[in-house]
Order: structure tokens, then C-alpha cells, then sequence
């Protein structure tokens, strides 16, 4: 099946955390802090300490801070979900303006978030970006809201997101920091984009389920910009 153009994309599918924002050490330590509170609220028998060691342990195996919580003390892992976010602080994310004004110069673009974390995150998250105004109300989407199903298990999230703005597979670009999300994601037809603040930025070494790389999510509506201009 011949690919889609990039300037054929009529909707992004964001993932929100170090998409379209990148992660810093700060916000890391401060989301295992969070974690930990949480599980403590939830009876976990553990100091803020001890916690966070568990915390970034957590992180470096499984990409979740919260896992190790669920998994020793049997905290309901919807619980946590819910319960960790209220501790998050926003406010210490860094802003780009590049990436404000890369949505307002292609408009005509529809935009999802679909995130693991808490819709209120994502809200508070896309407000304090400056980015808020350019996603529908029912179109930020929690992993509360797709049924607590991860992308990378499930292609449910996506195929939602196509069901709500009405958008076909191959009219759809899937913006993503996780490769593993990409990989589950790519079986539906959409096209896959990695994004990787530089963290990797080998376009010839990517693997077979990755359509396009970019280095942030200015690099991807920018790139989508000049393709339309063609
Ligand atoms: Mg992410």
C-alpha cells in the first residue's frame, strides 16, 4: 500500500509526556515524588524515602514509577493512576514558544492527546504549554477514557481517537516517544512518527514500524507546514 504523503495528514495523535514536551531530570524526580505520596495515601507502609528509591527503580525497568507500588503492596493500579496526579506540578515544564506557534501557522489540523496519564494532567499539561485552545474538549483523552487500555497492548486509544474526529487510518499521524506504542500502533495503518528530543535522531537506523523521525513536536508541525506549502 503506497504511503501517505505527510501534507495528506489531517490529524495528529499526540502522546503528551516527552512528546509534546520533553522530559527533564527535575520533572522525573518530582513524578516519583508524586508516585510515592500517592502510594503512601494508599496505605503503602513505606517512608518518602525508601519510596523513592523503589520509585526509580521502577522507572528504569518498566517506564513506570507506580509499577513497583502496585506490584509489592497490591495498591489498585486505578487508584494510583488517579491518585498520583494531584501531586504533579505542571508548572515546572518547560514551555517552547517555537512549539505555540508551529500549531498556530497550520490550523487546519485536527489534534488528540492520548496519554496514560490523568485527562486532568493532560488538561492542566496543554494550558500551561500554551497549547490548550488547539484540542477539542473530548478529543484530550486519559487512559481513563479509553478504557485503561495501554498503547502498547492495545490498539483501542487509536482506533477511538480515529472514531471521534473521523479520520481515516492513513489520514492520521500517531506522534510518539515510546517505540513500543508506535510498533502496536502501526497494525491499525496510521502513519508512525518518533519523536526523540534528541535523545536518538538515527533516520536511517529506524526500525520498520516508524514512518518519519522528529526531534520535537515544533520539527513535526513545522515538517507537516512545508509539506503542505509543496
Ligand atoms: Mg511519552
Amino acid at each position: 500500500m503506497p504511503k501517505t504523503a505527510l501534507r495528506d495528514i489531517k490529524t495528529i495523535i499526540w502522546d503528551l509526556d516527552n512528546t509534546l514536551y520533553p522530559y527533564t531530570e527535575e520533572q522525573i524526580e518530582h513524578w516519583h515524588e508524586a508516585t510515592v505520596r500517592a502510594a503512601i495515601d494508599l496505605g503503602a507502609p513505606i517512608t518518602l524515602e525508601a519510596g523513592l528509591h523503589q520509585a526509580r527503580q521502577s522507572f528504569a525497568e518498566h517506564n513506570y514509577s507506580s509499577k513497583i507500588f502496585v506490584d509489592t503492596y497490591g495498591l489498585c493500579p486505578r487508584k494510583m493512576h488517579a491518585g498520583l496526579h494531584p501531586y504533579s506540578n505542571e508548572k515546572i515544564l518547560p514551555v517552547c514558544m517555537l512549539t505555540q506557534e508551529s500549531f498556530e501557522a497550520l490550523p487546519n489540523v485536527r489534534h488528540v492527546v492520548l496519554t496514560h496519564a490523568h485527562r486532568n494532567w493532560a488538561e492542566r499539561v496543554l494550558r500551561h504549554l500554551g497549547l490548550r485552545d488547539f484540542f477539542e474538549d473530548d478529543l484530550i483523552m486519559g487512559l481513563e477514557d479509553y478504557g485503561y487500555e495501554e498503547k502498547h497492548a492495545s490498539n483501542r486509544g487509536i482506533l477511538q481517537s480515529l472514531d471521534q474526529t473521523g479520520c481515516n487510518p492513513e489520514h492520521a499521524l500517531f506522534a510518539e516517544d515510546t517505540l513500543r506504542n508506535l510498533e502496536r500502533a502501526k497494525a491499525t495503518g496510521i502513519q508512525t512518527a518518533y519523536v526523540h528530543h534528541g535523545v536518538t535522531g538515527d533516520n536511517d537506523n529506524r526500525p520498520p514500524f516508524v514512518d518519519h523521525v522528529f526531534l520535537n513536536a515544533a520539527d513535526v508541525m513545522m515538517t507537516l507546514s512545508k509539506q503542505k506549502q509543496v
